[in-house]
């Protein structure tokens, strides 16, 4: 559901992709209203700019997305990792655009620089966008994450000991994509 937009746009508060409400923003936003410190983490293989762009220039959610290089990827235009946040925001905005075809080792040396930051802005609760279609049999065949990658990925998230709000997001048709969710559930188990 993207479409190509003017290379250079800076990121705006609206998303790109099929969505017409943005449900961890919003579970995100809930959460600072009740005087949490949420962390929005998006593991889906599409960058979050939806979710970047309505908290760019704030300090008191950080967003944090691991993706597909969008280089060559949807959502092309937002993603990289100079695109840090702004104003208040600036540096409560980490982009980790992985290369195609990484695999699971790549993929969680990413997530562990994800989590230290998440611990270090000192999060009480994390958002987790949970798209599952970074695994190997997505159709988009974008990046290479196993099933069992996805337990992994679970327990090192578990590992923070905060709480968690799963948003289930993309992953799309393919035989894999009930095992791969019951392996993130499991590891966060
Ligand atoms: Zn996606």
């Amino acid at each position: 559901m993207c479409f190509r937009a003017r290379r250079g746009t800076v990121p705006l508060p609206i998303s790109r992709g099929g969505c017409f409400l943005n449900n961890a923003a919003i579970a995100a936003e809930r959460l600072r209203m009740a005087g949490l410190r949420p962390a929005i983490l998006d593991v889906d293989v599409h960058h979050g700019n939806g979710t970047q762009g309505i908290f760019y220039g704030r300090d008191d959610v950080l967003t944090v997305s691991l993706h597909a290089d969008p280089d060559r990827f949807c959502p092309f235009f937002w993603g990289g990792a100079q695109e840090r946040g702004e104003g208040r925001g600036m540096g409560h905005n980490l982009n980790l655009p992985l290369p195609r075809d990484t695999e699971d080792a790549g993929y969680l040396a990413a997530l562990y620089t994800a989590l230290a930051r998440i611990a270090a802005f000192g999060a009480d609760v994390i958002v987790v966008a949970l798209g599952l279609d970074a695994h190997i049999d997505d159709p988009f065949k974008c990046l290479a994450v196993t099933t069992e990658g996805f337990a992994r990925i679970a327990q090192e998230i578990a590992g923070l000991d905060l709480p968690l709000l799963l948003v289930q997001e993309g992953g799309y048709v393919s035989d894999a994509l009930a095992d791969n969710l019951t392996a993130f559930l499991d590891g966060v188990a």
